[in-house]
């Protein structure tokens, strides 16, 4: 009796009728994906698209890169589960690994099967270690699905919770092309600066009752937002003042993705907690991580953890992870990301003297956004914020027509993201933009 899996009609049938899929109302009758290899995935109808978004942002190396698999197979053959408490080789290794690669105060990690789970943690570590309940996150930002870090998430999402966790307070954020009303010299504004937004906050909320604040060090799902230069240096020192805790969320922004194993590291920050997972095993098997600095490690020494997963340090996810890490150093994937990042910039600047549409090209390393707008001197976005359906009309165009022609984007708001692989060809980044140029047509035609 077995299914016709080989079958896409059937594979189609039976998700839309019996698998409930992420953030989406039900029925949808998907391309089926029947492969993939570094940065293509092809369907069921042998039609090849280039992954310009890493899937969701986690492909890092790419797919099914043989240094990867090799390992997941050798600890599949050796050991599949060992409960967290035990002593595991792969365990150990990579957690000297995330100690080797996070900030030199970073010390220690706790392993977690993904990013939604690791900010759960960090959260509790931070009201535990410092006796205080609050916690101060960015409206532009997406911290994961789970309850607390639902509620952390300032994008629509979280109105999905009915009632956010108590305790979260929320701070604006450091968006340059569009500082709040008023302001035109990110210098001069509080919110762009940090710390002077910050300490307002703090001011109407007692600081002695915050335990953290928690950001996406440069944004990801929300629109890819960079921080000016001295930004996170003027967060960093105002919760020091106070005794607050920096929790830097680089689920998506770290292991390479910007260029650097992590995106605190172009500004030389160290937050006390940071989290991650997504990139650091590509996403071939689920893996998230909470490192915590020397100080928290050293308090955990004689308080519990606050937190555990039955998939905590898993082998075959902490196997993929070291494997992954190791591939990149032995690739030099971190210098072929700044390279192939900066070609793509210089290429959107291009694109961006023909597109009236492009209002604003940022980003680092390969982590990219390209903002839309109707008008370059008014800004006004090409679709409002957090549009759906109808409203977003451009955007889906635009979606629909990069993926018929083989190129696979995705966009929040007016902002197409453009996060391809790492270790991309420059020859298959050149095919990408090539199509991304055809495809802005669309948009140009709603500007005046
Ligand atoms: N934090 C950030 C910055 C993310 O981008 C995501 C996922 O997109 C998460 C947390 C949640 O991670 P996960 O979906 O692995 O739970």
């Amino acid at each position: 009796n077995a299914y016709p899996t080989h079958d896409p009609e059937w594979v189609r049938d039976m998700h839309a009728d019996h698998y409930l899929q992420s953030w989406s109302k039900q029925g949808s009758r998907p391309r089926v994906i029947t492969g993939a290899q570094g940065s293509w995935f092809w369907d069921s109808d042998g039609k090849r698209y280039l992954d310009f978004q890493s899937q969701l942002v986690n492909a890092n190396l790419g797919h099914q890169h043989p240094k990867i698999i090799q390992a997941i197979k050798d600890q599949a053959d050796k050991l599949c589960y060992i409960s967290p408490a035990m002593g595991s080789d792969v365990r150990s290794e990579l957690a000297a690994i995330m100690n080797e690669i996070t900030p030199d105060n970073i010390t220690s990690t706790f392993f977690t099967t993904g990013g939604s789970a690791a900010n759960e943690t960090a959260i509790r570590v931070a009201r535990h270690y410092t006796g205080r309940t609050k916690i101060i996150a960015r409206y532009r930002s997406y911290h994961g699905a789970t309850g607390g870090a639902l509620s952390l998430t300032g994008d629509p999402r979280h109105h999905l919770t009915r009632a956010d966790m108590p305790g979260i307070v929320r701070m604006l954020d450091p968006y340059v092309y569009r500082l709040p009303t008023g302001h035109t010299d990110p210098a001069k504004c509080p919110v762009a600066q940090g710390g002077p937004h910050l300490e307002e906050l703090l001011m109407y909320e007692n600081p002695n009752t915050v335990a953290a604040v928690i950001l996406e060090p440069i944004v990801g799902t929300n629109g890819i937002i960079v921080p000016p230069e001295g930004y996170l240096q003027s967060i960093k020192a105002t919760c020091e003042k106070y005794g607050i805790l920096l929790i830097a969320d680089e689920v998506m922004a770290g292991f390479g993705r910007t260029g650097k194993w992590f995106a605190v590291d172009h500004w030389g920050v160290q937050p006390d907690i940071i989290t991650s997972a997504k990139g650091i095993n590509s996403g071939y098997v689920p893996l998230g991580t909470m490192s915590v600095s020397t100080e928290i490690h050293d308090w955990l020494r004689d308080t519990p953890l606050p937190g555990g997963l039955t998939y905590a340090g898993h082998p075959l996810a902490c196997a993929s992870g070291v494997a992954a890490i190791r591939a990149m150093q032995e690739e030099d994937t971190l210098a072929h990301a700044t390279a192939m990042g900066e070609t793509l910039r210089t290429e959107l600047h291009r694109l961006a003297e023909k597109h009236p549409c492009i209002g604003d090209i940022r980003g680092k390393g390969m982590f990219n956004g390209i903002e839309l707008v109707k008008n370059r001197d008014t800004r006004e976005p090409l679709v409002p914020f957090a549009a759906k359906g109808d409203a977003a009309k451009p955007m889906n165009d635009m979606m629909g027509y990069a993926m018929n022609n083989g190129l696979y984007l995705s966009f929040f708001s007016n902002v197409i993201r453009l996060t391809p692989p790492l270790n991309i060809s420059q020859e298959d980044l050149m095919t990408g933009i090539e199509i991304l140029d055809r495809t802005l047509e669309i948009a140009d035609k709603d500007c005046n």
